[in-house]
């Protein structure tokens, strides 16, 4: 199949091969013809497997033919979670939309007002948008959805997680009726469903295979720590490697993030943070540095990262785990982008172990553990699929190994011990092997604020 077979208009065939594309992902050969229909769509597929233009391109073929209503409202709005998969949507729509002239934008919190008021004074072809800024808009009045002709809500999963539900109705409470809505998300639980039920009109339903297939390419591995300092000093391994060209590491918080890039940054690498606590310029000037390999390892928190489209990351590392199993999904879709392989190395430690246990479920495998010469775990544990507990091994000194430690401590706070050597084996169990992340799914919905509000 090639894209010529969808009809597209020869403008958007010429951009589609100005971006080198050849043939149409899996989800494209499948979305594509049924958008071009009209139909409503639910498509479980991630970030990664081409799902942008399996909705932008349908939506330029319809903008060729003008719009017959008058205003001034978007005909095409796509509502995304964060403003980094925002600007990708909005920067694929340009792409794909070069030779057709078009008047598109994004509605971003964080972003002045002055910009995307102006955006919106004359009739507006696509709107991107967060859906706090731009529910905003429509209770200002500043913004009408009456000649929209199709609503996407883009990784609509995360939007419900991120406590998005009632703006999304409200949202598409002003919509038309007579419209086409395409829901993308990575899974299909029941509130997504429940949220298809009330938006979608008689979708057809598309299923990807979300869990592992379409990380064939990225090799997954787990090694044991004992603590942050034990973290670190795997990491401090791991990054030393020539072969890690880019890498993203996860870390449960903020905090954690600047903490970890500033440690990293004074031990001469190419580190950065990336959390929702910079301002979106910031943002995008540490993605852009990233992408021209200025910087050479992102520190970032999972809401940061959602959908980060960065070519050549050749590691993903969990230096925390995921609270949640399909996060875990989408950082390592981080690396093994377009045909590359990848690899994603997690860590964990004795308090994460049902963090583990829930990923491995999900993923239906389990995650092999390796060990690297000289930084083997002194802890040992013990899991299964489907449940289990931290295996509680005696250390030489009687300590337990298992026990868990103080709650609600950064974990980057507590470790100081960036620069020394592990002793091996040293048999005395110490504060920092009761590392305990605070996971930042506590402050979604601060997150969202602080990604969606002005
Ligand atoms: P997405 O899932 O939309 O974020 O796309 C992931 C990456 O795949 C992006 O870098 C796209 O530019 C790229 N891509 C999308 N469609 C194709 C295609 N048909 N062939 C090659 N690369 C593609």
């Amino acid at each position: 199949m090639t894209f010529e077979d969808f009809n597209l208009s020869p403008a958007i065939l010429k951009a589609v091969a100005a971006c080198g594309y050849t043939t149409p992902t899996p989800i494209q050969q499948q979305s594509i013809p049924l958008v071009m229909t009209g139909t409503d769509l639910i498509a479980t597929a991630q970030t990664g497997t081409g799902k942008t233009a399996a909705f932008v391109l349908p939506a330029l073929q319809r903008l060729t033919a003008p719009s017959e209503i008058p205003g001034k409202g978007p005909r095409i709005l796509v509502l995304t979670p964060t403003r980094e998969l925002a600007a990708q949507v909005m920067d694929a729509a340009r792409s794909y939309g070069r030779g057709s002239r078009l008047r598109c934008g994004s509605i971003l919190g964080g972003m002045p007002y002055r910009e995307q008021l102006r955006l919106l004074s004359a009739p507006v072809d696509i709107i991107v948008a967060t859906p706090g800024r731009l529910l905003d808009h429509l209770e200002r009045g500043s913004i009408r959805l009456n000649r929209l002709e199709m609503l996407v809500l883009d990784e609509a999963d995360r939007m419900l997680d991120m406590g998005f539900s009632e703006d999304m109705e409200k949202i598409v409470s002003a919509a038309p009726k007579e419209r086409q809505t395409l829901m993308f998300t990575a899974t299909m639980g029941k509130t997504v469903l429940k949220l298809a039920e009330k938006m979608l009109n008689n979708p057809q339903r598309i299923e990807l295979a979300v869990r592992t297939s379409s990380h064939e390419l990225i090799e997954q591995r787990l090694h044991v720590a004992d603590s942050l300092s034990h973290k670190k000093e795997l990491l401090r391994h791991l990054i030393n490697d020539s072969s890690l060209t880019r890498a993203i590491i996860f870390s449960a918080t903020k905090r954690d993030a600047d903490e970890l890039a500033r440690e990293l940054s004074r031990e001469g690498h190419k580190a950065a943070p990336l959390h929702g606590d910079m301002n979106q310029f910031a943002r995008n000037k540490t993605i852009e540095r990233m992408r021209k390999g200025a910087i050479r390892l992102l520190i970032a928190t999972d809401v940061a990262a959602r959908g980060l489209d960065v070519n050549g990351i050749s590691h993903v590392i969990n230096f925390d785990l995921p609270r949640f199993a399909e996060d875990y999904v989408h950082r390592i879709g981080r690396t093994g982008r377009a045909g590359a392989s990848g690899i994603a190395i997690s860590f964990v430690s004795s308090s994460e172990l049902s963090y583990l246990e829930r990923i491995e479920r999900f993923i239906g495998k389990k995650l092999p553990e390796q060990n690297i010469e000289g930084l083997a775990p002194l802890s040992v544990l013990r899991r299964v699929l489907g449940g289990g507990a931290a295996g509680k091994r005696k250390s030489p000194a009687g300590g337990n190994y298992g026990k868990p430690g103080a709650k609600g401590k950064s974990s980057a706070g507590q470790g100081k011990s960036w620069g020394t050597p592990r002793k091996a084996n040293s048999g005395r169990p110490n504060k920092e092997q009761a590392h305990q992340p605070v996971v930042e799914y506590r402050s979604r919905r601060a997150e969202r604020q602080a990604v969606c509000t002005p």
